[in-house]
């Protein structure tokens, strides 16, 4: 990889935000003159380091003060200055930012000390009073996994796990795939080399193999688009390493696994995503089951794109997804990408962004208020949000993210408390169940009630995975 220099970083930021390159210029000197004579373990000067922080920050459209707390973020720890300078010499905001990354950087999450337990609970929490600090922290882990080369084989591994355990679900959580996929791939390649070898070696074998396939494809596609006046853009994209070793270990085969390849196609509107839709299945077959639309049935991490398998040339399937530029930009960093200058304060509008349109945001906010505890409430994170995931239809369709093992009970509780209080039973894809009915993916419930139900048993307690019911069902029977 060849070296970045502060002007890379410079015209990065041009592209979308030129009015903050004066703050940024000025914050990279500050950082360099303050990390001065410190070296990194691969010989580099220690700038280098959080220059990549700020150019990775800069690639998802950071605003200026991220940009600036992301080449900052390490100058409380390891020199003199204090958080008061840099609220002078800089603004509050930064100030905030970099002593919020320095006190997560300080955890070390493999332990199960109290203390840490705590300092665990405020990493997780930071999200709810400002998620920029989760950002700049991800930046900052996702660097020091590219260059963990350096460190020892205890370390490598050490890092590998804590970022699978921590940082690969609070990236998903916003929706920074490509964050999340990097660091999946370079934590598996700590973890389990000879695995990752394996697989990278496979994956270059069906590239190689598909590659005419997919661009005789590609060549296609674009000529029907241009001919049809649609702006577009189609690239052809692998599933990273890991999501390849998940579905090898689940049992799959790797014939079976239709997305290893698949093309990306952007274009202006929505409106187009459904025209390209309709002229990609004219001219190739789909096949049936493997159609989703998450354009109007957005992810619950707000990822939004059609997909579907088609018999492409050949014979072969290829799975294409089709999306606008926009939701590509938000389905590659996530929440950032929402963010531009014209909307104003980016901590505000992307902590709004946040409480609306994600709903890990609900359940943290909720898991935070009930549990006292560190440990406690660290150990309900890791089975509520950070475990397997199901995913279940209401009957309007909205699509309602619960744990692994989670009942109808869970769900009429995370719709709204009433619909809990007086359930009796729920119909799940057209059949009646008991309310301690366990769900399962892709389910459609409905929750059926009585105002004369006796309400929540104290039975449903042992029951039930999600803090919101829990706490419901204790309100409500201290209530009676
Ligand atoms: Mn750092």
């Amino acid at each position: 990889m060849k070296e970045l220099c502060l002007n890379d970083l410079l015209d990065l930021v041009e592209l979308y935000n030129p009015e903050g390159k004066e703050k940024v210029k000025k914050a990279y000197e500050y950082a360099e003159r303050l990390h001065k004579g410190q070296m990194r373990q691969s010989g580099e000067p220690y700038i280098s380091h959080p220059l990549n922080v700020a150019y990775i920050l800069a690639e998802m459209h950071g605003d200026t003060d991220t940009i600036c707390a992301g080449l900052l973020h390490d100058t409380l720890e390891d020199t003199i200055i204090k958080k008061e300078d840099i609220a002078h010499d800089f603004n509050q905001e930064v100030a905030n930012l970099v002593d919020g990354v320095t006190k997560i950087s300080k955890l070390n999450f493999s332990t199960k000390q109290d203390q840490n337990m705590a300092n665990i609970r405020k990493i997780i929490t930071g999200i709810t009073e400002d998620v920029r600090i989760i950002i700049i922290k991800l930046a900052d882990r996702l660097h020091n996994m590219r260059t963990l080369q350096f460190k020892s084989e205890f370390k490598q591994k050490e890092n590998s796990m804590e970022t699978m355990d921590i940082f690969v679900p609070l990236a998903y959580y916003i929706g920074a795939y490509r964050i999340k996929s990097e660091l999946e791939d370079l934590s598996l390649k700590y973890l389990y080399p000879d695995k990752y070898k394996r697989i990278e070696d496979i994956k270059l074998r069906v590239e190689d193999d598909s590659k005419h396939c997919l661009n005789e494809m590609l060549t296609t596609i674009n000529s029907i688009l241009t001919n049809q006046d649609i702006p577009h853009d189609i690239k052809v994209r692998t599933k990273n390493i890991y999501g390849i070793y998940k579905r090898l270990e689940q049992g799959h085969k790797l014939s079976d696994i239709h997305d290893l390849l698949s093309l990306k196609i952007m274009v202006d509107s929505i409106a187009n995503c459904y025209l390209t839709l309709g002229s990609i299945h004219s001219k190739y077959h789909p096949i049936n089951d493997k159609f989703k639309d998450y354009i109007y049935n957005p992810k619950t991490n707000m990822y939004q794109s059609l997909h579907t398998t088609v018999f492409g040339e050949d014979d072969r399937l290829v799975q294409t997804q089709i999306r606008t530029f926009e939701m590509d930009k938000i389905a590659s960093f996530g929440l950032t990408a929402y963010w531009d200058i014209k909307k104003g304060n980016a901590r505000d509008v992307m902590q709004e962004d946040l409480k609306q349109k994600y709903q890990f945001f609900k359940s943290l906010v909720e898991i935070n208020k009930v549990f006292g505890d560190n440990q406690e409430f660290v150990y309900q994170v890791k089975s509520e949000l950070f475990s397997d995931k199901i995913y279940v239809y209401t009957t309007k369709g909205d699509i309602i993210e619960l744990p692994k093992g989670a009942t109808a009970i869970d769900f009429a509780y995370k719709i709204h408390s009433d619909l809990g209080n007086t359930m009796i039973s729920a119909v799940v894809n057209d059949k009646v169940v008991d309310p301690e009915y366990e769900l399962r993916n892709k389910d459609r419930v409905r929750v059926i009630t009585d105002v004369l139900s006796y309400g929540p048993r104290e039975e449903w307690l042992d029951k039930v995975q999600t803090t919101k019911a829990k706490r419901k069902i204790r309100e409500f029977i201290k209530g009676n």
